[in-house]
């Protein structure tokens, strides 16, 4: 869908608004009490400045007050087809037509250069959760064959993607470099004796210092994709791996400012609110499962004009800093180039009408260079976080490990007064 939404899309969105009140008690409850009848609204604006977000909080709450589905259900128990659960536990059931997100997966697959005939070794968990089947289907319905090695059992895994020439991995990062390691342990060289050409990477951060680590040991060309446990799959990365083009269908995704909840433009950095579209067993309405992208402006060289994001982080650690938002983890993919560099800390002062940053990076070891450490950390923070921030080295002892990934918790000190 396009950003913002076409009039078009916005009645595809008061549609499903209309059947959700209609169905899920849940939601007749929470428009009733916001005075909200879909059939009134009259464009984008005026949805989402009356229709109440859903956190996740809202449906962990209600499904355990009203064991086992709360009271979101818009379809009776007998229409349901399939029941994933993820952590929470949250359990979401899936009527036959609801595909789950595979065709996301399959568009996201196809961007990677899949082709028939690739061997596909799936290593997410096949257990309760939905991301190992899930992605085993879409990689069947791409002509693959699929390895359904799941999680675990890493030397039988490295001899099973040696014996079937495995040319395709998909799992998290860290699995992939497990595999290495294992493959290592048992006298093989991943890079000669494994035969991955493309790597599907999900569910966890690929830095860059891992992408260019596993991408060196397995000659594999790694693809970075997102999605989030209820919603499923929402992005990836084509060949020319700037940012992940939105790839969602029969999902109606909002950008909006931490801050002031307006949209945001691409350029600008805004937090998901998605929207499912048709018929669902266990519809989510405007939910916000707080994660924050950074939207790219222009258009992406492989031609494909859907929009392109970047994974930013959690809503709840981000701050503005001279005007621009800034997430930890952002300053994490700078400091992780820096193998001399562990936690770290960014202050924030008041000087006069302008913010002053400083960012106490803590040290594992003491560094050769310790000036030309910090300026050229100085110098990476400015170009990827775009501001300026005095770089001050201690030892990471001094740097609470509550400041540490991936909460962050206490990673920004704000010592700016209160507006
Ligand atoms: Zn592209």
């Amino acid at each position: 869908m396009a950003w913002p939404p076409t009039a078009d899309e916005f009645l595809r969105v008061r549609d499903t608004l209309a059947w959700v009140a209609a169905r899920s008690p849940y939601y007749r409850r929470v428009l009733a009490a916001a005075g909200v009848r879909p059939e009134e609204l009259r464009d984008y604006d005026d949805f989402r400045r009356r229709v109440p977000l859903t956190f996740k909080t809202d449906l962990v709450a209600n499904q355990r007050a009203e064991p086992p589905f709360g009271e979101f259900l818009a379809a009776p128990r007998e229409e349901f087809a399939s029941l994933h659960t993820s952590p929470g536990p949250i359990y979401i059931p899936r009527l036959a037509e609801e595909r789950g997100g595979t065709a996301v997966l399959v568009d996201a697959i196809a961007a990677m250069g899949v082709r028939r005939g690739d061997v596909a070794h799936v290593t997410l968990s096949y257990h309760v959760m939905p991301g190992g089947l899930r992605l085993h289907r879409a990689f069947e319905e791409s002509g693959c064959l699929v390895i359904n090695g799941g999680t675990g059992a890493s030397r039988l895994q490295v001899e099973v993607a040696r014996a079937w020439g495995a040319t395709v991995y998909a799992g998290t990062p860290s699995f992939l470099a497990h595999l290495g390691d294992t493959a290592r342990e048992m006298g093989l060289d991943p890079r000669r004796d494994l035969h991955y050409r493309v790597g599907f990477s999900t569910a966890e951060a690929l830095t860059p210092a891992l992408r260019r680590e596993l991408e060196a040991t397995f000659g594999i060309e790694l693809y970075d994709h997102c999605g989030e446990a209820q919603i499923g799959p929402l992005a990836g990365e084509c060949r020319a791996h700037d940012g992940m083009h939105l790839h969602a269908r029969d999902l109606f995704c909002e950008f909006l400012d931490v801050e002031t909840g307006e949209p945001v433009a691409p350029g600008g950095t805004g937090e998901l609110v998605a929207t499912q579209l048709g018929p669902r067993a266990l519809p989510l309405v405007r939910y916000a499962p707080r994660d924050v992208f950074q939207l790219l402006a222009g258009p992406c060289p492989c031609g494909d004009a859907a929009l392109r994001l970047r994974f930013v982080g959690q809503a709840g650690a981000i701050r503005k800093i001279k005007g621009v938002l800034i997430h930890p983890a952002q300053v994490q993919a700078v400091t992780s180039e820096f193998p001399d560099l562990g936690r770290f800390q960014i202050v924030v002062e008041q000087a006069g009408r302008y913010d002053r940053a400083r960012l106490r990076a803590g040290t594992v070891r003491p560094p050769a260079e310790p000036d030309g450490l910090a300026r050229a950390l100085a110098d990476r923070l400015k170009q990827t976080v775009l501001i300026q921030m005095d770089v001050e080295l201690v030892p990471e002892a001094d740097i609470p490990e509550a400041a540490a990934a991936p909460r962050f918790s206490e990673a920004i000190v704000d010592h700016r007064a209160k507006a």
